[in-house]
């Protein structure tokens, strides 16, 4: 009731398509809703993701919710959400996929939920994290801490200077910096991305945190490139 009278002055409209949400319809119509590609991915241990980074991080287990294609739902997706202020994006994205990683036993022994960070200035043309949302329900739902402040992003870099120098971009150990040594000394650490793509970001962030005495990674991503 609240919400009809609320969509007659400010008419909700899908994440996805744009289109005006029906009264029942969170975040997502109907349509979309069914038509968004699943990776489901059935074995954390073993899957796309598992296999990209093998040999490269040391992971514990892996898990996306989405598949992404250029011009595809997903793309418009995440658009909404990195450039059109659609910070809620994350947030369904994390209740839905918090739901599916509770069920797998190795994802209920993760003890905290690290997003991967933004560089301050992105950040503050952004006005927030894209990531944050997203990692924020992925805690709630496996009831453990979330902290955004352990790992930081020491300089910008651009998407284009990323491509061009991809390879001193993976080998730059001061791109991504674990601030204390302390809170997080043995715990199993839930790492968290909006898409990945190269796997260079989670591999850069991980080996990060893996300098942290005792601990182990998972990783969670919204979406995985095709
Ligand atoms: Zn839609």
């Amino acid at each position: 009731m609240v919400k009809n009278l609320l969509n007659l002055f400010f008419p909700e409209v899908c994440l996805t398509c744009d289109c005006q949400l029906e009264a029942n319809e969170f975040y997502v119509c109907t349509i979309c809703r069914h038509e968004l590609p699943l990776a489901s991915f059935e074995d954390t241990t073993n899957n796309e993701l598992t296999k990209m980074l093998y040999g490269r991080v040391l992971l514990r287990n892996a898990s996306a919710l989405l598949r992404f294609s250029k011009k595809g739902l997903v793309q418009r997706l995440l658009h909404n959400l990195k450039y059109k202020g659609h910070e809620e994006v994350g947030e369904f994205l994390g209740k839905w996929l918090g739901a599916e990683l509770i069920k797998h036993e190795g994802f209920r022994t993760v003890d905290v939920v690290v997003p991967v960070p933004l560089h301050s200035r992105r950040l503050r043309q952004r006005g927030y994290n894209q990531v944050h949302k997203f990692g924020k329900q992925l805690a709630y739902a496996l009831e453990c801490d979330f902290n955004t402040e352990v790992l930081q992003k020491t300089k910008a870099t651009t998407t284009q200077v990323f491509k061009d120098r991809i390879m001193r971009w993976v080998n730059d150990d001061g791109l991504f910096m674990v601030t204390e040594f302390e809170t997080l000394k043995g715990k199993h650490i839930l790492l968290v991305d909006d898409i990945i793509t190269t796997g260079a970001t989670i591999e850069t962030c991980a080996n990060a945190l893996l300098k942290i005495e005792g601990v182990t990674i998972s990783v969670a991503t919204m979406a995985i490139a095709e």
